[in-house]
C-alpha cells in the first residue's frame, strides 16, 4: 500500500495544478453543434498527451478530428480510454452564473461548459499518469487515448473510424468517457447501453393544403393518414407490432435481475421529479421497473407535425404530416433490421404511402457483469469512495459504446468523477473537486492492477 500514500500524496498535493489545466481546457470552447473551436480542442488535447510523453495523431475523419495518443508502460497489458473533447451548446447563456467558458471554482466546485462532460474526466485521468509517471518512472501499462469531437452529436462518424483503425486500437479493456457516484454518493458501474433507431416518418397526399370543406369527406387527409400509421405500430398494451421485432432479443438473465434488485428504489423518486401517476404494463413492483426500464425495447414518437398549430382555428385540411420516431434496442436487435421490419409493417398495413428516413442509430452493446475486468475496476474503487462500485448491467440511453464491445472485441466500463447535481448539457455544469481528485485515485488503481493482470 505504500506505493499508494506516496501516489495519493502526489494528488494531494497537486490537485491545484491539475484544475488549473482543467480550467484551461474548459475556456477553450468546443461546441460540436456550433463547429466552434473544434480543431484548437484537438490541438490542445493533443499537446496535453504529448507533454505526458504520448505519440500523438490528430487524425482527420469527415466530421471532426479525432485524437489518438499512445504510450508504452512496463507491461504488455493495453488499456484503452476514451474520451471526447467537443461539449454541448452553452444556451441558455442567461442561466449561468457565471460565463460558461470562464471557469470559476465556488464552494468546492468548478463551474463550466464541458467540465463534467467530459473534459474534467480526461484532465482527471492524465492526472492520474502524472501521480503513477512520478512515482514509477513509467506506465505500468501500455494506454491509448482516443478522443473524438463528435459525442454530442451522436458521435456520427466513430464507428466507421473504430473499423478503419481497428489494430491501431487493439487493447484489452477499455475505460468509458464518463461515470460517477449516484445520490447516495456510491459509484456505479454502468455495464451497457440500448441501441437505437431514429426515423422521421412522412406522408403527403395532395400537392397543397385544402378548405377542409373542399376536401373534408373527399380527399384523403395527411394527419389521419400519419395518426393511423402511427398507431398501428403498437397496441395498447405496449407490444410494439413490427413483424419479428421481439425475435432477436436476449431476456435479461438472472444475473441482470438480481443486480437491478439490488439498486436503491426508483418508483417514488420518478413520481415525484416527472409528476407521473403510474407506469406503462401496470407496473409497480421496483425491480419489475428497473428491468422493464432498460431490457424493454420502446418505439417513442418522438415529436408530431401537421396542419395549422397555431392561434385560434383554421379549417385546413393538411397535405403533408410527419412524426419523429425513436426506438430504444436491447441486446441483440439492430437498427438495420428495425427499418426493414418498419418497411415490411407499414406496407403489410396498406401504408405504402407512408415513408421514412433513418435519422441515425446504432446497435445496443453491453459487457458481461461477470468479466474479470469488471470485477478489477470494482476491487480498485475500494477504499476510496464511502463504499465499492455497485453495477448497473444496462441503462436505457444510447452511445457508441458498440464500435467498442462488438468491433474491438473490448469489455468496456465506466468509472468517473460526475455526480446527480453536475447539471451535464445544463446551465451552471460543474464537478466536485472532491470527486475530480477521487476518480483521479481510481484510475491509479485501475491501471497498476491492470498492468499486473
Ligand atoms: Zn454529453
Amino acid at each position: 500500500m505504500s506505493t499508494f500514500n506516496a501516489i495519493d500524496s502526489y494528488l494531494e498535493h497537486h490537485l491545484e495544478q491539475s484544475l488549473s489545466e482543467l480550467k484551461k481546457y474548459v475556456a477553450q470552447p468546443s461546441v460540436a453543434a456550433q463547429g466552434w473551436g473544434m480543431d484548437e480542442a484537438a490541438h490542445l488535447v493533443s499537446l496535453m498527451l504529448e507533454g505526458r510523453g504520448f505519440d500523438v495523431e490528430i487524425m482527420d475523419t469527415e466530421g471532426f478530428p479525432v485524437v489518438l495518443g499512445e504510450r508504452k508502460g512496463r507491461t504488455d497489458q493495453t488499456l484503452l480510454i476514451y474520451n471526447h473533447y467537443d461539449v454541448q451548446p452553452p444556451e441558455p447563456l442567461d442561466l449561468w452564473e457565471t460565463p460558461p467558458f470562464e471557469p470559476e471554482e465556488r464552494d468546492g466546485k468548478l463551474f463550466g461548459r464541458g467540465v463534467s462532460d467530459d473534459k474534467g474526466h480526461l484532465i482527471s485521468r492524465l492526472f492520474a499518469l502524472d501521480a503513477l509517471l512520478e512515482e514509477m518512472g513509467e506506465l505500468p501499462c501500455n494506454i491509448k487515448f482516443i478522443v473524438e469531437g463528435e459525442e454530442e452529436i451522436g458521435s456520427v462518424h466513430l464507428p466507421d473510424f473504430i473499423k478503419k483503425y481497428k489494430e491501431r486500437l487493439d487493447a484489452d479493456a477499455c475505460i468509458w468517457e464518463f461515470g460517477g457516484v449516484d445520490y447516495r454518493d456510491i459509484p456505479m458501474l454502468y455495464l451497457g447501453l440500448r441501441g437505437i433507431c431514429y426515423v422521421e416518418l412522412s406522408v403527403q397526399t395532395a400537392s397543397q393544403d385544402v378548405h377542409s370543406g373542399t376536401g373534408g369527406s373527399i380527399f384523403p387527409n395527411a394527419a389521419w393518414r400519419l395518426t393511423w400509421a402511427l398507431a398501428s405500430l403498437k397496441d395498447k398494451y405496449e407490444n410494439i407490432q413490427l413483424p419479428g421485432f421481439y425475435d432477436p432479443i436476449l431476456p435479461p438473465t438472472e444475473r441482470d435481475r438480481e443486480l437491478m434488485a439490488a439498486l436503491p428504489p426508483i418508483i417514488d423518486e420518478y413520481k415525484e421529479r416527472y409528476g407521473v401517476d403510474h407506469f406503462l404494463r401496470g407496473i409497480t413492483n421496483e425491480t419489475e421497473l428497473r428491468v422493464n426500464a432498460v431490457f424493454e425495447p420502446t418505439c417513442t414518437i418522438c415529436g408530431l407535425n401537421s396542419g395549422y398549430q397555431g392561434q385560434g382555428s383554421k379549417t385546413v385540411l393538411p397535405a403533408k404530416a410527419s412524426a419523429k420516431v425513436d426506438f430504444r434496442l436491447v441486446p441483440e436487435q439492430s437498427p438495420s433490421q428495425v427499418l426493414e421490419q418498419l418497411r415490411n409493417h407499414l406496407d403489410d398495413r396498406g401504408f405504402t404511402d407512408v415513408e421514412f428516413e433513418f435519422l441515425g442509430g446504432g446497435p445496443p452493446a453491453r459487457t458481461d457483469p461477470d468479466h474479470p475486468f469488471v470485477d478489477l475496476v470494482v476491487e480498485a474503487s475500494k477504499g476510496i469512495y464511502r463504499s465499492p462500485m455497485e453495477l448497473v448491467p444496462m441503462v436505457g440511453g444510447s452511445g457508441p459504446n458498440h464500435a467498442f464491445v462488438h468491433t474491438l472485441d473490448l469489455p468496456v466500463v465506466t468509472a468517473g468523477l460526475s455526480y446527480p447535481g453536475t447539471n451535464a448539457h445544463a446551465p451552471n455544469e460543474n464537478i466536485r473537486l472532491d470527486l475530480f481528485l477521487k476518480h483521479a485515485k481510481h484510475m491509479t488503481r485501475i491501471i497498476t492492477a491492470f498492468a499486473e493482470k
